[in-house]
Parts: C-alpha cells; sequence; structure tokens
C-alpha cells in the first residue's frame, strides 16, 4: 500500500482490515502516520499484529470509489480475510482499486476468486524501481521487480484493469522502469516523490540517503525526460503518465518562476535595447 495527502486523487474511500503490515516498508506512509499521532513510537511496532477497533461495512454500497487495502498490504498471512471482504465489496456494488506490491500467489489466488468483477476492479501495483537491492533495502519484506512485473503480466493476460504507482519512486531512471512496464499497463503510471521526508528520516535515518531523489534538479530532470521519450508516444502507444500532486506541484512552482523570469527579461530588454 502506498498512499499520501494526495490519495484522494486514487479513490473516495480506503479501508483495511489491520494496523500492521509485515512488509516493513521503511517509508511507509501508514507508519508515518502512526507515528505522528503517537499510536506507536517504534516503527517496529506496526510490524506485529493488532486487532483493529473498526473495521468498515463491505456490504454497503459506497458513494464514490473504493481503495482496498490502506494500512497493510496483501498477504499470505490474511489472505482469507482479504478475499471475503473484497468480494462482499464487490457484491454490493462498489469499483474497488486493489493496491499492492504484489506476491505471485497472491495475485494467482485473486485472479481466480475474483474473475467474475473485472468490471468493477483495477489492480494498481507498486513498481517504484527495477534495482532489486534497492527494494530489498528499503522494502525488505516485498517481492522483487520481476516478480512484480510478471504479476503485472499475469492481470493484464487475465483482462484486468492494470496501473502502477511508482510513488514514491526509489530510481532516478523513471524512464527506464516505465519502458519495462507499460505495455502491461492499461490505465495509468502514477509518479511521485516520497512525502514527509524530514519526518521520516528521523526514525528511519537510511532514508536520508535517497534525499538528492525528491530534489527539486532531479524532479525536474524525470519530468522532463519522461515528457521528452513519451509525451509523442510516436513508439510507444498510448501510455498514460500521471504526476502525484507534491510532483507536479514543484514542475508548476517552476514553471511559474521561469515564465516571471522570462517576463522580467523581456521587459528588461525592451527597457533597455538588445546588447546594452
Ligand atoms: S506494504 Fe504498504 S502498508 Fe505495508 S509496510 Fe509497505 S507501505 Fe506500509
Amino acid at each position: 500500500m502506498t498512499q499520501t495527502e494526495g490519495w484522494k486523487e486514487w479513490a473516495d474511500y480506503w479501508l483495511g482490515l489491520q494496523n500492521f503490515c509485515e512488509r516493513g516498508c521503511l517509508a511507509c506512509f501508514a507508519t508515518w502516520f502512526d507515528i505522528k499521532y503517537k499510536r506507536i513510537t517504534d516503527p517496529k511496532e506496526r510490524l506485529t499484529f493488532k486487532p483493529r477497533k473498526t473495521i468498515e461495512n463491505p456490504d454497503k454500497k459506497y458513494p464514490g470509489r473504493v481503495a482496498f487495502p490502506n494500512t497493510h498490504d496483501i498477504t499470505i498471512q490474511n489472505y482469507s480475510q482479504c478475499e471475503e471482504y473484497l468480494i462482499r465489496l464487490l457484491k454490493a456494488g462498489n469499483q474497488v482499486l486493489i493496491v499492492t506490491k504484489p506476491d505471485e500467489n497472491i495475485i494467482r489466488l485473486l485472479i481466480s476468486a475474483l474473475s467474475e468483477f473485472k468490471e468493477q476492479l483495477e489492480f494498481r501495483l507498486s513498481i517504484s524501481t527495477y534495482d532489486n537491492e534497492v527494494l530489498k533495502k528499503f522494502e525488505p519484506n516485498a517481492s522483487d521487480f520481476e516478480e512484480r512485473v510478471l504479476c503485472l503480466k499475469m492481470l493484464f493476460m487475465a483482462g484486468f484493469e492494470t496501473s502502477v504507482s511508482a510513488e514514491y519512486y526509489l530510481t532516478r531512471d523513471v524512464k527506464g522502469l516505465i519502458k519495462r512496464i507499460y505495455p502491461y499497463v492499461t490505465r495509468e503510471i502514477w509518479v511521485g516523490i516520497m512525502n514527509h521526508f524530514d519526518q521520516i528520516v528521523e526514525y528511519a535515518p537510511v532514508i536520508e540517503s535517497l534525499r538528492e531523489l525528491y530534489s527539486l534538479e532531479t524532479v525536474l530532470t524525470i519530468h522532463s525526460e519522461l515528457e521528452r521519450y513519451f509525451g509523442h508516444n510516436y513508439f510507444t502507444g498510448k501510455i498514460t503518465i500521471k504526476y502525484k500532486d507534491t510532483f507536479e506541484a514543484m514542475v508548476n512552482k517552476n514553471n511559474f518562476f521561469e515564465r516571471n523570469e522570462l517576463i522580467v527579461n523581456s521587459l528588461l530588454v525592451e527597457k533597455n535595447g538588445v546588447g546594452n
């Protein structure tokens, strides 16, 4: 599961079954949230079982899109509960977005269990880099790149709507990442930075090594590479890249200052004359 303040860009409701997750991703949004609201003091607390106080009703039709799961992933430990909950949500007529760092065995089970609900479903797989060493370091108990791509292919071949979240990306080479996955994506590829960076570094200092990845310079480089390479779709066919709110805000702010600088410069040229 990956989400930011911009989670409303993806769904109207985020539902889940548990407040812990064995994946142990270092920059987990749910961990940041629990620390911020003093539910835990050490991220390791989120690795162990804790019953959830309230679970939202899966048998009602929500007035908007539902994303699942929010504060955990779908793993072999909770698969049966997740499957049952998803089927109840789908039988109630909901449009559901499943957001996951996918395991092959889980995706095989979901394809078979949910095939009759294809029209109501989209799978959004979290694939933030093709570098397995980086994945192992920052998402220690999640699948490697090859397994995630295999899951994407399986869903695509089975006729499900698919999208990818590279938010937050864990590579400078987002273009190279997208080149490796786009043929199996039927909807969007989301690109975004890691939010709450300074707060996360306080309890996960190893994250500091990623700071440069989310600097203005890197964001602008990634943005211009993506626009240049995929903007015209000459070679790639239809591909939709979406920028998450905080990434887009950095690009827009820079464009605003650049535009203003251009206007000021051209006014100076007009006033002083070229060559003065
Ligand atoms: S899989 Fe999602 S919920 Fe679980 S630790 Fe990773 S980011 Fe957090």
